[in-house]
């Protein structure tokens, strides 16, 4: 018999938090956390399979699963003490919930206060000697229940509440009776009879039943489709289903309710940290309605808070909660979130669970963690996602920029960030989509709005705490968000958010600081931090672990220092067309493609050698010693031809000719694929004094500053090479034109020739090409536009739709295709080493600075890999990672 259900409570649990895979992440922490003899109301979980049968079966259920859920619920009668269904006290409630292997936050559905009904409500108003906290638990139950499960929505119950309200003159819902919740539940049954034809459920078994139908079919909907497409969580894994005694936090003064963390989320600090109510339900934390207050004395004044701390308010559970805390700290050795409720004065944990934190958090605490010898090196290095790392490489507001500050919320996801109002997610999408930045502007926001979230530079709320649903979904995807900033307000109809007496309209500019909660008028200057202290520390760490050297795709003497200061072992890929585009170089670039003789060539490249040399000698004083790869010029000339009239006069002045004759010779370079065309190696073939002259400027420059005593490993790199015979004679030029600057300055060096793997071709005769090749660096840009046969610059149309699709799993543009054009690198290595068995291989496509394909790069053994320089320390990180065999594989795209 398959074991579908197990039960956790009363100090024991069947489930562990290694089983995951087939309780969920809540199921299986409930689970130890009962077994470690923490307060959890008891409960059982409905595995992760039933999920899966239930999904391939026509939303049926195994014919055993009924059995096992009975069984499972006489286990927690007895250890709660009550009865489900009963019709005499003591009763049980349950609650329904989801709980799949990763996290999803409030992308799926939860249903609160199961089992009760027109007769239960009256022997929980009888026992619990509040009938107001009855009638309030069964009409929330049956709007939750409705909504989840008979897709009957909120608004109707909403609207029902605001009109009775407003004709009684109240204003809150605690201004509420026992009587007015009574009318109002019979007001919501009678909708529900509206709209269903029938009366709302009143069989406990059958409310039971649906709500775990309602909870599996969640899986497929929308939002969670969606988030599980933006965090690459597979379909198959299906969720868990917890069905747990309920507990409540709102029968009285005695009761509370809260969310909390074992250490600042946002800053990392070793702070216990969370937010509570008193006499509350778990939803009116999270919900934004009532502002919650600061757990300990050390948070409220760190915030500044007027609200009295549950440390001043229950000072006995707050202890029990503190110790609860380090045990659960040392016990996962990580930073948890966890939810509470206290009934009557007894403490009763829901949640806990790993904790979503900030980049800086998530550093401060893998170092912290370290030095405190909770963890290891190897697992502070394995804790940090490369993409987490990448957002403390953004910018910070420049202390010393003027500010006009609008107002002031929470600072709930640090990070500076500037942008259009937009009022919607769609709009957001939209605008986005249109390239525009966009800071996304709402009330609240809400698991609808998760992909305009996504493509916001920032999102701003005027509602909802550090826990709302904008402040944890914004932390999660790195973006900076200012969260229930109470003194400006949104007007959805009018498209205005005023602040103070300024009315800003859809498209103004403002700026959000997340790290003070700061919003401001305008585009506010950033500058970057500094990367000292723990990041230094940590990126120390790194290097101790990785084999992989990491270097830089650069070439402006800027690049080039921003990648030294970011850890890069050298220069991997110089893409010298970029020297060519600088408005002095390019009218001598033209008068060269634009000359019909060799000779006219030749002139016209005397005038580019000096200002090519200078720039070599630049990023060789640089580099001071590390090597530096040059690319010779790979894009097709039909990229330097002038385009407008005066353009091609100039042209033409340059190059004492005329326009008729600049023109002609502009259709003649014309191609309609330009990316197949003349370009790459096929341009020094064809027109070997460019690359001579090439070659010249590195040999030179390379000879200056050894004057200096910079000793360069200079090398000399050949685009785009398809057969051997292309790649030997450059060579010979290459080794040609080092010859002669040697004689001519006297001066030795070493160098090196190789070749970029761009083409199929390439990577299959590898073996032949390096004969002569000392070093290939695959050019995965072109290779996997080459494999694929998808043009870099126009796939973007489709490479969307293939992945919602599932066609693909990611765009190969930003994550390596291993399975094809990994092939061919694997290809190109084995047969390169065959003939040269010292062969250096790297990679220098963007694939270099993306996290998965540098776990691909060391797994086939390069030696390096090269990226921009902003991305040096996530490759760094993710080098490290491959080298102790796990840590985030994510893209960063
Ligand atoms: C490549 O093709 O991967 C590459 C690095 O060259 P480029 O992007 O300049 O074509
Ligand atoms: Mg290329």
């Amino acid at each position: 018999m398959t074991k579908w259900v197990y039960t956790f409570g009363g100090g024991k649990a069947e489930g562990r938090s290694e089983m995951k895979n087939l309780l969920g992440g809540k199921g299986a922490n409930l689970a130890e956390m009962a077994s470690l003899g923490i307060p959890v109301p008891a409960g059982f979980t409905i595995s992760t399979e039933v999920c899966t049968y239930f999904t391939s079966n026509s939303e049926t259920y195994p014919p055993d699963l009924e059995e096992q859920v009975n069984a499972a619920m006489a286990e927690v009668e007895k250890v709660m003490g009550g009865k489900f269904g009963a019709k005499t006290w003591p009763l049980l409630l349950v609650s329904v919930r989801s709980g799949a292997r990763a996290s999803m936050p409030g992308m799926m559905d939860t249903v609160l206060n199961l089992g009760l009904n027109d007769e239960s409500v009256e022997i929980l108003a009888k026992n619990s000697g509040d009938a107001r906290f009855a009638y309030d638990s069964y009409r929330r139950f049956i709007q939750m229940y409705c909504n989840v499960v008979l897709d009957v929505d909120s608004h109707h119950f909403e609207t029902l509440l605001e009109s009775h309200k407003e004709k009684q003159g109240q204003t809150f819902d605690t201004d509420l009776t026992a009587e007015d919740w009574k009318i109002l539940v019979k007001a919501f049954k009678n909708e529900v009879h509206k709209h269903l034809g029938k009366p709302f459920p009143q069989d406990p078994k059958e409310q039971l039943w649906g709500a775990i139908g309602a909870v599996f079919g969640s899986w497929m909907n929308k939002r969670a489709i969606t988030y599980r497409r933006l965090h690459g969580i597979p379909s198959d894994w299906g969720t868990a289903v917890n069905v747990q005694a309920m507990v409540f936090g709102n029968m009285g003064d005695d009761c509370a309710t809260g969310v909390c963390f074992t250490r600042n989320p946002s800053t990392g600090e070793n702070l216990f940290y969370g937010e509570y109510l008193v006499n509350a339900q778990g939803e009116d934390v999270v919900a934004g309605i009532r502002t919650p207050q600061p757990l300990s004395l050390a948070e409220k004044n760190s915030m500044g808070s007027e609200l009295p701390a549950m440390e001043e308010v229950l000072p006995p559970l707050y202890t029990q909660l503190v110790a609860v805390r380090d045990k659960l700290e040392s016990h996962y050795t990580d930073m948890q979130d966890m939810e509470f409720t206290i009934q009557q004065n007894k403490l009763w944990m829901l949640q806990t669970r790993t904790g979503k934190r900030t980049s800086q958090a998530a550093l401060k605490i893998a170092v912290e963690m370290c030095e405190e010898g909770m963890i290891d090196k190897a697992e502070a290095v394995r804790r940090m996602d490369p993409a987490q790392l990448d957002q403390l490489l953004h910018p910070m507001l420049d202390p010393k920029a003027a500010k006009e500050v609008l107002g002031k919320g929470l600072p709930a996801s640090p990070g500076a960030a500037s942008g259009q109002i937009v009022f919607t997610a769609d709009e957001a999408e939209a605008w986005a989509k249109d390239g525009k930045k966009v800071i996304l502007t709402r009330i609240e926001t809400s698991p609808e709005d998760i992909g305009g979230m996504h493509v916001a530079e920032g999102i701003l709320t005027t509602r909802g705490g550090m826990t709302s649903h904008a402040a944890v979904v914004a932390r999660g995807m790195g973006t900076p968000c200012v969260a229930g900033a109470g003194d400006l307000r949104v007007d959805y109809a009018a498209k205005t958010l005023t602040a103070g007496g300024v009315v800003l309209k859809e498209g103004d500019v403002i700026t959000l600081d997340g790290a003070s909660g700061q919003v401001l008028k305008g585009e506010v200057p950033k500058i970057l931090p500094e990367m000292t202290g723990d990041f230094g520390k940590l990126m120390e760490w790194v290097d101790e672990f990785r084999t992989l050297k990491v270097r830089a795709n650069a070439e402006t003497p800027l690049d080039a220092s921003t990648a030294r200061n970011f850890g890069c072992e050298g220069i991997g890929l110089c893409r010298t067309e970029h020297m060519f585009f600088d408005p002095q170089r390019i009218i001598h670039v033209r008068e060269m493609i634009v000359a019909t003789t060799e000779e006219a060539r030749r002139a016209a490249l005397e005038k580019l050698l000096p200002y090519q040399r200078q720039d070599f000698v630049e990023l060789f004083t640089i580099m001071a010693g590390l090597p530096v790869t040059i690319r010779f010029l790979d894009p097709p000339l039909h990229e330097f031809l002038p385009h407008t009239d005066a353009d091609m006069a100039e042209v033409a002045k340059a190059a004492g000719t005329d326009v008729a004759t600049v023109k002609a010779r502009a259709a003649q370079l014309h191609e309609t694929n330009p990316m197949l065309g003349h370009r790459g190696c096929r341009l020094g073939v064809t027109y070997p004094e460019i690359y001579e002259m090439q070659a010249r400027a590195i040999f030179e420059a390379v000879a200056e500053v050894g004057k200096k005593g910079i000793k360069v490993l200079p090398e000399a790199m050949l685009p785009l090479i398809a057969v051997k015979a292309e790649f030997d004679r450059l060579k010979q030029l290459v080794d040609r034109v080092a010859k002669e600057v040697m004689e001519r300055t006297g001066a030795k060096f070493d160098y090196m020739v190789g070749t970029m793997i761009e083409l199929p071709r390439a990577a299959l005769v590898a073996d032949k090409i390096a004969e002569g090749a000392e070093f290939f660096s695959f050019g995965t840009n072109d290779l996997t536009q080459t494999t694929y046969g998808l043009s870099r610059d126009d796939a973007g149309n489709f490479l969307v739709p293939y992945q919602d699709l599932g066609v693909i799993p990611n765009d190969p543009f930003v994550t390596i295709d291993q399975e094809g054009v990994g092939e061919l690198v694997k290809i190109a290595c084995e047969r390169g080493r065959k003939t040269r068995p010292d062969i250096k291989l790297g990679i220098c496509g963007e694939h270099g600075g993306d996290p998965a394909s540098v776990h691909f790069c060391h797994s086939v053994g390069l030696s390096y890999v090269s990226c921009s320089p902003y991305r040096v320390p996530i490759a760094r990180l993710a080098a490290a990672q491959a080298a102790l065999g796990s840590g985030g594989v994510h893209s960063t795209a």
